[in-house]
């Protein structure tokens, strides 16, 4: 029997049990599971991993809990900009979008791009125009608001502070100060592979609260938040975006199999625990390999995780 398998997160960061009430807790396990179940059940079907990874990416960015889509972060002018990204592994197409507005669900504008367009990347206006040709759907403002991450943003607006997803803020007199032990990256992703032996990725995100109009972190750029290769690996990351981008973090662990000949295991340890720790990186990735391997690894405390393999791996995890 061939193998399959999907892996997925939704943000890594400060996350400790005594941080999150029973039921929380439960609204997250069960997010992700109901993301896990709808790609995996693709698979099972024989359907590409890249509509897995689709399938899966979407179904987080539609849940208010995390950090794409639907409850995006608020930046500096209280607008909503998304970033997200998709690559297949079989022919190295890949699609991606940054700061965009409106759009119900940036992935599948990735997706749109990669596979309608000429091109890989493109940003505001002329995505959304795009995206509108396309008939993919858009939203008012409404839709992406969560009254938690406005609070957030409000906290932290007069400030030039900018804070990972859910950064616990500390009000003082004079400024504003978010707690550095408490950093939680809300980002989504996911990666899979299929019978065919095709793997992919993609990885959503609203980006860092307060952040400047414009600024883009790793996850829409192919290389740092999202890669995908058959030779190598399939990879999505979730952390503070800018060490991410400076280590080019996603292709140093595809690097790391094809030229040292490291597994998807060993790679990912390396970039994540020493690579990343060197310039304060601090998050995590998910991954596969062509063989069926696949891998979790994150230096903060935790991260929202799931995997389920056709070889009968089932697992839902949060914590360290
Ligand atoms: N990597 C994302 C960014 O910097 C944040 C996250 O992973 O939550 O935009």
């Amino acid at each position: 029997m061939s193998k399959y398998t999907i892996v997925i997160h939704g943000g890594a960061g400060t996350i400790l049990k005594q941080d999150l009430t029973d039921e929380k807790e439960l609204a997250y396990k069960t997010a992700l599971e109901v993301a896990l179940n709808s790609g995996y059940a693709l698979l099972e079907k024989g359907g590409s991993a890249v509509e897995a990874v689709l399938t899966a990416t979407m179904s987080l960015e539609n849940n208010i809990l995390f950090n794409a889509g639907k409850g995006s972060v608020f930046a500096k002018d209280g607008s909503q900009e998304m970033d997200a990204s998709i690559m297949e592994g079989k022919h190295l197409m890949a699609g991606a979008v940054c700061a965009v507005r409106n759009i119900r669900n940036p992935v599948e504008l990735a997706y749109t791009i990669m596979t309608q367009s000429q091109h890989v990347m493109m940003t505001g206006q002329g995505a959304y125009d795009f995206a509108k040709l396309y008939g993919i759907n858009t939203e008012p403002d409404e839709y992406f608001y969560s009254e938690f991450r406005h609070t957030q943003w409000k906290q932290m607006q007069d400030s030039e502070e900018t804070a990972l997803d859910h950064n616990v803020l500390i009000k003082d007199s004079a400024s504003v100060k978010t707690t550095a032990d408490n950093k939680k990256f809300g980002t989504v992703g996911a990666a899979a592979l299929d019978i065919h032996g095709n793997i992919a990725a993609a990885t959503s995100t609203g980006g860092m609260t307060n952040k400047q109009f414009g600024r883009v972190g790793d996850s829409p750029i192919i290389g740092a938040g999202t890669y995908a290769n058959n030779k190598t690996c399939a990879i999505s990351c979730t952390g503070h975006g800018e060490p991410f981008i400076r280590a080019v973090t996603a292709y140093d662990v595809s690097c790391l199999m094809e030229y040292k000949g490291l597994s998807l295991e060993e790679a990912m340890r390396i970039v994540v625990h020493d690579k990343l720790m060197k310039i304060n990186g601090e998050g995590g990735m998910i991954g596969v390999d062509a063989k069926g391997n696949a891998a979790m690894i994150f230096n903060s405390d935790g991260m929202y995780r799931a995997i389920r393999s056709s070889a009968g791996q089932n697992e839902t995890a949060i914590y360290k």
